[in-house]
């Protein structure tokens, strides 16, 4: 086996034909199985002879690439949080001791603003990007995509993955791109116009941001399903699209098809979970990312029709390859056909939720836990906390209320510059922290309900889709 795979650019199946590579999608799980575990031992022998991060923490769970002769047998790999990749690429500057090619190699580098406020650096290879093109071509195929279709993508093209991954399986796979962008003032009511002279026949955003753009466009007098001409809907960064009532909402809205798709940024080609045309739930693309369900505690792999964390492995990734990542959020898998034909197993719910309590506002994870650490360090600050996320418009608001100690209530004595001052500095803090604006509100000690979970500190208020479904 030739590894890393070099794919042929000018390659394009007939459009008339559903796979992209009939064998590899449709094969008998057995082949597959082996298939993988030859790409597995590529990889894992690849990030041994360059990785110092691997090489570390495997031989300090006494394993070496060599002793991984089965896919049970990849089970004793350590798992890799992201917690380790962001503490490795501040003791490595700037890619981390994962970084597997030369830094003149890299072609891209991408990242997210992180949860401590310290950003994670995704540094991709020319030749990984062209994998990745590949990669989200052949999977945007199985939704029924075709040279022909002109795709708008409504969402950020900045360090943020999605927006580019979506452009570079467009242009791979030979379709018309019009990547509009989102997030700039009045570019919403823009975007409608375009889409009512241009038609294009393909979205690509988040969920919450289809269903913004139909709900704006109707108060404009414009009907998304006459009007528009979207035939595919396409979604990842959110949850919404493996949700029902919304797959069905966001179908019914436009008239065409929504489909789920992503795993991680950090797994680019993200798009390996991703669905098929019969939205049956997401599509495990196993030969490109190999994908395990694991048990929240004890991480053994979880049979299939149970429930568990995703952990991923790339299987043709150069540059920074993620082995064993953690992912911290909850789906089950499923083996049962699909009326597509391909093999691969399927997430039928999609991703419903986290094992921890992460939240995701504005696109950034955030952990409640970073911003108790904050608080605890902040003299005058009590002990009880709330984070309540909204949603305004388009806009995530988050705010932070944060008791004040019985101390600081009897010195500042109803002041209002005392209590402002405290308000401001923590405001500040917790920008330089978890990289997002959160609004604080100081309470009165003793005013917050007390609860033994951290979970339960987190008030989610977001009905992303309550006003649309009110219009209707
Ligand atoms: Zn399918």
């Amino acid at each position: 086996m030739d590894w890393p795979p070099v794919y042929d650019d000018r390659y394009r199946p007939e459009p008339r034909n559903r796979y992209w590579f009939p064998e590899l999608e449709t094969m008998p799980a057995e082949a597959r199985e082996r298939l993988i575990l030859e790409k597995l031992q590529a990889q894992m022998g690849w990030a041994w002879e360059r990785a110092p991060f691997y090489r570390r923490k495997w031989q300090a769970a006494g394993l070496e690439p060599g002793d991984i002769k089965s896919l049970a047998d990849f089970q004793r790999v350590p798992i890799v949080t992201k917690q380790e990749l962001r503490e490795d690429q501040a003791a490595h500057p700037p890619f981390g001791s994962y970084l597997c090619v030369k830094p003149e190699e890299v072609a891209r580098v991408h990242g997210t603003s992180g949860t401590t406020g310290k950003p994670t650096a995704f540094a991709i290879s020319r030749d990984d990007w062209a994998r990745i093109a590949n990669a989200h071509a052949r999977i945007m195929w199985g939704f029924g995509l075709r040279p022909g279709n002109t795709v708008f993508l409504g969402s950020f093209f900045s360090l943020y993955m999605g927006g580019w991954g979506a452009l570079v399986g467009t242009d791979r796979l030979g379709a018309t791109a019009f990547p509009f962008g989102a997030g700039v003032p009045g570019q919403t009511l823009m975007a409608i116009r375009w889409l009512r002279e241009l038609r294009p026949t393909v979205f690509y955003g988040t969920p919450s941001y289809g269903l913004y753009v139909a709900e704006k466009a109707r108060q404009e007098g414009v009907d998304p399903r006459r009007d528009f001409a979207f035939r595919i809907l396409f979604f990842s960064g959110e949850p919404g699209a493996g949700i029902p009532a919304t797959k069905r909402l966001i179908e019914e809205t436009y008239g065409g098809i929504c489909l789920d798709t992503g795993s991680m940024a950090e797994m680019t080609p993200w798009m390996t979970n991703g669905e098929c045309e019969f939205r049956t739930g997401m599509h495990l693309w196993q030969d490109i990312v190999y994908a395990e369900l694991c048990h929240p505690e004890t991480k053994e792999v979880v049979p299939y029709g149970k429930e568990g964390v995703p952990v991923y492995t790339h299987l043709e990734r150069t540059s920074q390859p993620m082995i064993r990542l953690w992912s911290g959020d909850l789906a089950t898998w499923t083996d049962e056909p699909c009326e597509c034909g391909r093999t691969y197993p399927r997430l039928p719910k999609g991703i419903y939720g986290r094992v921890d309590d992460m939240v995701i506002v504005r696109g950034e994870n955030v952990y409640p836990s970073a911003i108790e650490e904050v608080l605890r360090a902040i003299a005058g600050v009590g002990e009880e906390y709330r984070v309540v996320v909204s949603r305004e418009e388009l806009m995530d608001e988050l705010v932070v209320q944060a008791e004040c100690t019985r101390e600081f209530e009897a010195e500042a004595a109803g002041r209002r510059e005392r209590l402002e001052a405290l308000r401001q500095e923590i405001e500040a803090r917790l920008r330089a922290v978890i990289g997002v604006w959160a609004r604080v509100r100081l309470m009165p000690p003793g005013s917050l309900e007390r609860t033994e979970f951290k979970a339960r500190r987190v008030v989610d208020n977001r009905d992303l889709f309550r006003s649309l479904r009110e219009a209707k």
